[in-house]
């Protein structure tokens, strides 16, 4: 049988190196270090386990696990609307991750035509647009590793049906601020749908960034998507969400999987997303800890990117970081050869890290 031909270009997602042979031996294959003590600050997970309160969540439901889940998830995407004030449930997209839910946006979406990327961004992006059988256009970020507006803008064409803005970029770590983004909003075409994915939206130090979540509710081809993996450490349990006008929020529903939130992960959310001033505590952690972590890499002359995410972009090879025992992700697959991304871990970690320039 015949297969698409667009389908060929796609090669499965090559893990980082730590779950390589190799690195295997270091780590317990849920990333937990072993004796010898490597610690895996790959993937831009928190290194803290879920919060009390969701692990509490998911003893109670675990009896009920013969049933169904709330098909509708409304106790999530009610607690997820009372977070984002503005908001009601009829505004919220959730998803089997974020992932997921960034697919059910693009599946609403005429085709043929093309969706445009800032690149280098997130590889699934344009993993999903391909498989749904869109064209993708990748437009280079600037010398300061920054995604330009007006240059995404003059890119714009009448095949662009839509845009993905990585808000802070992964694996930069660079940002727009909320009235770039607004202009950005404001200047494009209605016909075409903004996507703003903000999977590290809770590490933005810049308090006018808050309050993002209201562009969706002003503008009506805009959607914004978060997460549950990375601030709320539950990458595990696969959680993710959006916001949107109603009328996108009501599409996106339609094609979303039955229950691709199973039940686990909707008590859990709901009760991270209730606990959420811990969440911001965390979040502030980790801020503090990519200032130490810049200043390091700055003592040390190693040009890095300032990041808003939980993450730092160094130009450093990884095996700098592998001699203490800290694995990073090498950046030959985030189109950065000779650099590495490195994750912001507890303190143990982030000291191990330091140590490593020394
Ligand atoms: C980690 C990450 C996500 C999260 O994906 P989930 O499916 O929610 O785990 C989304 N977007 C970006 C850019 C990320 O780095």
């Amino acid at each position: 049988m015949k297969f698409r031909v667009e389908l060929d270009p796609l090669i499965p997602y090559k893990p980082p190196r730590m779950s390589l042979e190799a690195a295997a031996e270091h780590i317990g294959p849920d990333g937990s270090p072993n004796a010898e003590g490597y610690v895996k600050l790959t993937s831009n997970e928190l290194s803290f386990g879920p919060l009390p309160e969701a692990e509490a969540a998911m003893r109670e439901a675990l009896p009920r696990l013969n049933r169904y889940p709330d098909r509708h998830a409304s106790s999530l995407r009610e607690a997820i609307a009372e977070a984002n004030p503005g908001t009601g449930s009829k505004n919220i997209l959730i998803g089997n991750g974020s992932s997921e839910v960034l697919l059910n946006l693009l599946q609403l979406i005429k085709r043929p035509g093309e969706v445009l990327l800032p690149w280098p961004s997130f590889g699934l992006y344009a993993a999903i647009a391909t498989i749904l059988g869109f064209r993708t256009r990748k437009i280079p970020l600037t010398e300061e590793h920054q995604i330009k507006p007006e240059t995404l803008l003059s890119a714009v064409g009448p095949a662009t049906r839509a845009i993905i803005l990585c808000n802070p970029n992964n694996p930069t770590g660079t940002y727009l601020t909320l009235s770039e983004v607004r202009a950005f909003a404001e200047a494009l075409p209605e016909n075409m749908l903004l996507i703003l994915d903000e999977a590290y939206q809770e590490f933005v130090s810049d308090a006018a960034y808050n309050g993002s979540h209201n562009l969706a509710l002003e503008k009506s081809n805009v959607a914004v998507t978060r997460t549950f993996s990375k601030a709320h450490g539950l990458a595990g349990l696969r959680a993710g969400y959006g916001l949107a006008p109603e009328r996108i929020a009501d599409y996106a529903e339609r094609v979303r999987f039955p229950f691709s939130v199973n039940l686990m992960a909707q008590v859990a959310a709901t009760a991270s997303m209730e606990a959420r001033e811990k969440i911001r505590a965390r979040a502030a952690f980790i801020i503090r800890e990519r200032d130490r972590i810049q200043e390091a890499f700055a003592s040390a002359g190693l040009p890095y990117i300032p990041s808003q995410g939980n993450f730092i972009l160094v130009n450093a090879g990884p095996n700098i970081f592998e001699k203490t025992g800290v694995l990073v992700r090498e950046g030959e697959a985030l189109s950065y050869p000779g650099w590495s991304r490195v994750t912001i871990g507890n303190s143990k970690e982030n000291d191990r890290i330091i140590g490593a320039l020394s």
